[in-house]
């Protein structure tokens, strides 16, 4: 069997191009959707991450608010940020970009952003009603991978799904959603025996381990659907988690790195900012 595409940066694109015309109907109302970014430091990748956001927001015809400390900054001064924006009728959503300078908690600063404005999804609130199965501003790269599953209009309840990684932001919430699809889900992680020998029964597979072609085309069950959200940088550029060319092979469909689940997460981040920006309409 050889692979069908899952092209994430289509189905992206097509979610921002939709933001963007609910986005004007809104500004016809007078409400245009804000995104405040916070970056503490240099870090080059943050940078990156942060101004893909950026351009992201003003292509979509959003407010774009980035407030940059530097990474000397105290986890006061932060904590000042953030209940200010958390006041701010124009921010919609706040994302404080990871990771933190060493002298800041990321767990207190993300507890003090306000629920509702919580667009990444990582507030111990919106954690709590993803686990109890309420409505919940869900965590952008898992929202994504589940966007990229349902476009192969592949059914997954009662499917096996093994996810590889119990991380916060990827492995933990992405199981929860699998299971809220009535999949038998299946949590790997670096002390699980006989890991091979797990996702060998999947059906659906989802690797976020952050290391390259760690899931080899051996592992993969003939025609399971792959989702790879490993990002790995090697001197050959890009590569994820899974063995892309042998494992395309065996899957019925799998997602390319780069071109998979990445372009997803800003698209989702977008949503989640217009979705609480649609809120206000009365
Ligand atoms: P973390 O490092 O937080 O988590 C990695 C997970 O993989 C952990 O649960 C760890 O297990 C598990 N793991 C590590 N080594 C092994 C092993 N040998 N066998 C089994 N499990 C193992 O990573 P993230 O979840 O943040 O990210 C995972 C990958 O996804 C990275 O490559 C990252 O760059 C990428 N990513 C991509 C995004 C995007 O596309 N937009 C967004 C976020 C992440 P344990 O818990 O036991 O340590």
């Amino acid at each position: 069997m050889t692979a069908k595409i899952i092209d994430g940066k289509k189905i992206a694109a097509e979610i921002r191009a939709s933001v963007k015309r609910e986005t004007a109907l809104l500004k016809e109302k007078g409400i245009t959707p804000g995104l405040a970014v916070v970056l503490v430091g240099d870090d080059p990748a943050s940078k990156v991450y942060v101004g893909q956001k950026e351009k992201g927001c003003l292509e979509a015809g959003f407010a774009s608010f980035l407030h940059k400390l530097p990474g000397t900054a105290t986890q006061k001064e932060l904590l000042a940020l953030i209940d200010q924006l958390n006041g701010d009728g124009a921010v919609h959503g706040i994302l404080v970009q990871l990771p933190l300078p060493p002298q800041i908690d990321p767990d207190t600063i993300l507890a003090a952003i306000k629920p509702e404005k919580d667009v990444d999804g990582f507030h111990p609130v919106n954690m709590g009603r993803l686990v109890a199965g309420l409505p919940a501003s869900e965590p952008c790269t898992p929202k994504g991978i589940m966007r990229l599953l349902k476009s192969t209009g592949i059914p997954l309840a009662g499917k096996n799904a093994v996810v590889v990684g119990r991380s916060n932001i990827v492995g933990k919430p992405v199981a929860l959603m699998l299971l809220a699809e009535s999949a038998t889900v299946t949590v790997c992680h670096s002390k699980t025996e006989d890991l091979a020998g797990h996702v060998r029964r999947a059906d659906i597979l989802v690797a976020a381990v952050g290391r390259p072609r760690f899931i080899t085309a051996d592992m993969v069950k003939e025609g399971a659907v792959v989702i790879d959200v490993g990002i790995n940088r090697l001197d050959e550029g890009l590569v994820g988690d899974v063995d892309f060319g042998p494992a395309s092979e065996k899957a019925s469909w799998i997602t390319p790195v780069p071109g998979g689940v990445g372009p997803m997460t800003i698209a989702m981040l977008l949503e989640n900012t217009l979705e609480q920006a649609k809120k206000l309409v009365k």
